[in-house]
C-alpha cells in the first residue's frame, strides 16, 4: 500500500522539459490538441484491440474523452476511456523519449538556449506532444488503468528531473484509460474558464471520431416549483448523441455513475447574469441555476460521412490541417463514394505545397491514407495501396465492406485493397483532371497572393509546378493509367518560353494545317534548346517544339510514342520530316546533294570511322553547318547525359 517509486527522467526530457516550461512562447493552447491528439490515438489502440478481443471493452464500454476544470485546485483534467497504460508503460511512455525525436525537436528551435518566440507549435511532429503539457503547469498527475494491469497507477511529476509512480491511492476508480490533471501555472489562468476552454476544444477536436465532452458551467432559469427537478442532474439532451446503436438508458447510467457532479446553485442577479436577458417578463420565474453539463463539443459525425453539399470549405481545409499534422494547407479535394465490387467514401487532398524533401525520400514515402472499417481506424499506412508516384497525397476512406476482424497483414494482401487503390487513383486522377480543365478559365488576380507574395497562380499550374515530377513518374510507372497522366503533362516550349506551361493538347489545338507530328528537344536547359542548331529549321517553320529540360522528361516521353494520333519526333533524331514538303521535290532535291557531296561525306566517315554511324547531306539545318544526331531508336544525346550522370 502505497509504495511509491522515485524514477530520474532521460536526459533528454529533461531538458526538453526545461525549455518547454520556461518558454515565453505565446501559443500555449496547443498542449490541448496534443492531449487530445495523444487521447484519440489510445482511444483508437483499444477499438482495434476489441477487434479481436471481445472483451478489451469490458472494464469501460464508452470510448470517449473528457474534460473539466476545477477553479480552486487550478487544474484542467483530461480523460479519456482509451487503452491506458501499465506501470511500466507508465514509466517507459512518459519518462523516457526517442533521441531523435527531441534532437531534431531542438535543433527546430534553434538550440537549447532560445526559450521565447519559436515555434513550439510542432511539438507533435517530433513524437515528444506530451511534454507540451509543461507549457502550461508544473505539476501533473497521470493516473492511468490498463487492462494488463491489474492495478491503477499514478504518475506525478513536478518537473524537478524526476517523477514517481505508485499505485493509485483511490484504488481503480478508472474502468479503463487515463486521467490527467495539470496544475496550471500563474501565467495559464486563461484556461480556468468554460469560453475559452470551450473554443480550444472545439478547434482541436472537431474531427476526432470518437465523442469529447466538456464539463461546463450552464446557466438555467427556473421555475421556483421546479427547482428540485433540476437537483438530480437531468442533463440528458447533451448526452444522447453519444456513439449510435447504443442503449439510451445504459449510457446515462454510465455517465451517472461515473460522473456525478455537484451542481451549484447561485442566487439571481450573480455571476453577471440577467435573467431578463434569457426569459423576459415572467413573473413566475424565481431562480437562475448554475450547474454543471457535460456538453458535447465535438461533431458527432465523420465528416466523410456527410453529404458533400452541407460540408464547408473551412471544414474541409481544417479537416486537412488535421490530418496532414504538419502545418501544410490544401485547397484542392475529392470527397467522394466509391460504388461498385467494394463500396467506401473518402476526402482526398492535395497538399498545396511539396514537402521541400520529398523527393530525398521518395522511395521511403507512402500515401498517408487513413484506412477506417466502419469508422475504426485500421491503418494510416499501407505500402501499395496506392502506387509511389501519388506519394503526396493525403486522406481519409471509410468502407462498410471490410470485415472489421481483418488484421493489417491479411489486409494488405487482400484483392479488396487492390480495388480500393484502383479506385482511389482513379478519383485522384479525376481531381487533377478537374483543376486543369478550371485552369482553361482562371484569370490571375493581382489582389489574390499566395504565401511568399506571389500572385497566385491557376490551380493546376500550381500543381504542377509543386508535383508535376510525380505525374511524370505515373507515365512511366502505371502504363494503365497513362492516357489519363499524358494529358496531365505540362511543358515549356518554343511559344511560352520560360513564362508559362503547355498541355499536349494545348500543342495540338494550335498545330499548322499541315503539321503532322509533334516535335521535341531534351536538354540541359531552356537557354541552351532553345538555341540548338536542331532547332532552326522548325522556328523557321514556326513550329512550336516542346523543351525536354527536366531529365525525367525524356524518360517519360519513351512512354508516349503518339498523342492523337500525332506522332511525337524528337527534333534530334534522324529522318526528321516536317509535313510541308512536296515529297517528290525533296527527294530529287536530296539525291542530287548526295551525289554532289558524297566525296566529303565519305572522307568524314573515314574520318570520325567508328564514332559516327553514318554521315548524311541533312536539310535539317538552316544556319548551323552540321549537326549530330541520333538514330530514330537510339538514345538520344541528352538521354546518354542523364544516363551517365544519373540525375534521378
Ligand atoms: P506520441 O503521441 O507522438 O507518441 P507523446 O509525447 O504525445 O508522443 O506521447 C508519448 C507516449 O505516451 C505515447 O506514445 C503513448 O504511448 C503514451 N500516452 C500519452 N498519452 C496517452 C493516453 N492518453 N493514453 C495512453 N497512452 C498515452
Ligand atoms: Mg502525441
Amino acid at each position: 500500500e502505497g509504495t511509491s517509486e522515485k524514477y530520474e527522467f532521460q536526459a533528454e526530457v529533461n531538458r526538453l522539459m526545461d525549455i518547454v516550461i520556461n518558454s515565453l512562447y505565446k501559443n500555449k493552447e496547443i498542449f490541448l490538441r496534443e492531449l487530445i491528439s495523444n487521447a484519440s490515438d489510445a482511444l483508437d489502440k483499444i477499438r482495434f484491440k476489441s477487434i479481436e478481443d471481445k472483451d478489451a471493452l469490458a472494464g469501460e464500454k464508452n470510448l470517449e474523452v473528457r474534460i473539466s476544470f476545477d477553479r480552486e485546485s487550478r487544474t484542467v483534467t483530461i480523460a479519456d476511456t482509451g487503452v491506458g497504460m501499465t506501470k511500466t508503460e507508465l514509466i517507459e511512455n512518459l519518462g523516457t523519449v526517442a533521441k531523435s525525436g527531441t534532437t531534431n525537436f531542438m535543433e527546430q528551435l534553434g538550440g537549447e538556449s532560445s526559450t521565447s518566440g519559436d515555434d513550439l507549435s510542432m511539438i507533435g511532429q517530433f513524437g515528444v506532444g506530451f511534454y507540451s503539457i509543461y507549457l502550461v503547469s508544473d505539476r501533473v498527475t497521470v493516473a492511468s488503468k490498463s487492462n494488463d494491469d491489474p492495478d491503477q497507477h499514478v504518475w506525478t511529476s513536478m518537473a524537478d528531473g524526476s517523477f514517481v509512480v505508485g499505485k493509485d491511492p483511490r484504488g481503480n476508480t478508472l474502468g479503463r484509460g487515463t486521467e490527467i490533471t495539470m496544475y496550471l501555472k500563474d501565467d495559464a489562468s486563461e484556461f480556468l474558464d468554460d469560453y475559452k476552454l470551450e473554443s480550444m476544444v472545439k478547434k482541436y477536436s472537431e474531427f476526432i471520431t470518437f465523442p469529447i465532452y466538456l464539463r461546463k458551467t450552464v446557466a438555467e432559469t427556473v421555475l421556483a416549483e421546479e427547482e428540485e427537478e433540476y437537483e438530480d442532474g437531468d442533463e440528458e439532451d447533451d448526452l444522447d448523441d453519444l456513439d449510435e446503436g447504443e442503449e439510451d438508458d445504459e449510457e446515462e447510467e454510465v455517465v451517472g455513475d461515473k460522473y456525478k457532479v455537484g451542481d451549484v446553485e447561485v442566487p439571481v442577479g450573480e455571476g453577471g447574469y440577467d435573467p431578463d436577458e434569457d426569459s423576459p417578463h415572467d413573473p413566475s420565474i424565481k431562480k437562475e441555476v448554475f450547474k454543471f453539463e457535460w456538453v458535447r463539443a465535438n461533431d458527432n459525425v465523420a465528416i466523410w460521412s456527410r453529404e458533400k453539399e452541407e460540408v464547408t470549405d473551412d471544414e474541409y481545409k481544417e479537416f486537412y490541417t488535421n490530418l496532414s499534422k504538419d502545418g501544410t494547407t490544401s485547397e484542392n479535394w475529392i470527397h467522394f463514394k466509391a460504388e461498385g465490387e467494394v463500396e467506401f467514401k473518402g476526402i482526398m487532398y492535395i497538399p498545396d505545397e511539396a514537402p521541400h524533401d520529398m523527393w530525398d525520400r521518395y522511395y521511403d514515402k507512402e500515401a498517408k491514407i487513413r484506412l477506417y472499417v466502419r469508422k475504426v481506424l485500421i491503418s494510416d499506412e499501407f505500402d501499395d495501396l496506392v502506387p509511389q508516384y501519388l506519394n503526396f497525397i493525403r486522406g481519409v476512406i471509410d468502407s462498410d465492406d471490410l470485415p472489421l476482424n481483418v488484421n493489417r497483414e491479411s489486409l494488405q494482401q487482400s484483392k479488396i485493397l487492390k480495388v480500393m487503390g484502383k479506385k482511389i487513383v482513379r478519383k485522384a486522377l479525376e481531381m487533377l483532371r478537374k483543376m486543369a480543365t478550371q485552369d482553361k478559365d482562371f484569370e490571375e488576380d493581382e489582389e489574390d497572393k499566395d504565401e511568399k507574395g506571389e500572385v497566385k497562380k491557376a490551380p493546376y499550374i500550381r500543381f504542377w509546378e509543386q508535383f508535376g515530377k510525380s505525374m511524370k513518374l505515373g507515365v512511366i510507372e502505371d502504363s494503365s493509367n497513362r492516357s489519363k497522366l499524358i494529358k496531365l503533362l505540362r511543358y515549356r516550349t518554343s511559344t511560352t518560353g520560360e513564362d508559362s506551361w503547355r498541355s499536349l493538347e494545348d500543342y495540338v489545338a494550335d498545330m499548322k494545317e499541315w503539321q503532322q507530328h509533334i516535335y521535341y528537344i531534351a536538354g540541359a536547359d531552356i537557354e541552351t534548346v532553345s538555341k540548338s542548331a536542331f532547332c532552326e529549321k522548325l522556328h523557321k517553320k514556326g513550329l512550336e517544339i516542346l523543351y525536354l529540360v527536366d531529365p525525367i522528361d525524356e524518360y517519360a516521353m519513351q512512354q508516349i510514342t503518339e498523342f492523337d494520333g500525332k506522332r511525337l519526333m524528337s527534333v534530334t533524331k534522324e529522318g526528321l520530316k516536317f509535313g510541308d514538303e512536296d515529297e517528290d521535290l525533296v527527294a530529287g532535291r536530296e539525291k542530287a546533294y548526295n551525289k554532289k557531296f558524297q566525296p566529303l561525306t565519305r572522307f568524314l566517315k573515314q574520318t570520325y570511322d567508328k564514332n559516327v554511324n553514318k554521315v548524311v547531306v541533312s536539310q535539317r539545318v538552316e544556319d548551323s553547318p552540321v549537326v549530330i544526331v541520333t538514330g530514330q531508336w537510339g538514345n538520344s544525346a541528352n538521354m546518354e547525359r542523364i544516363m551517365r550522370a544519373q540525375a534521378f
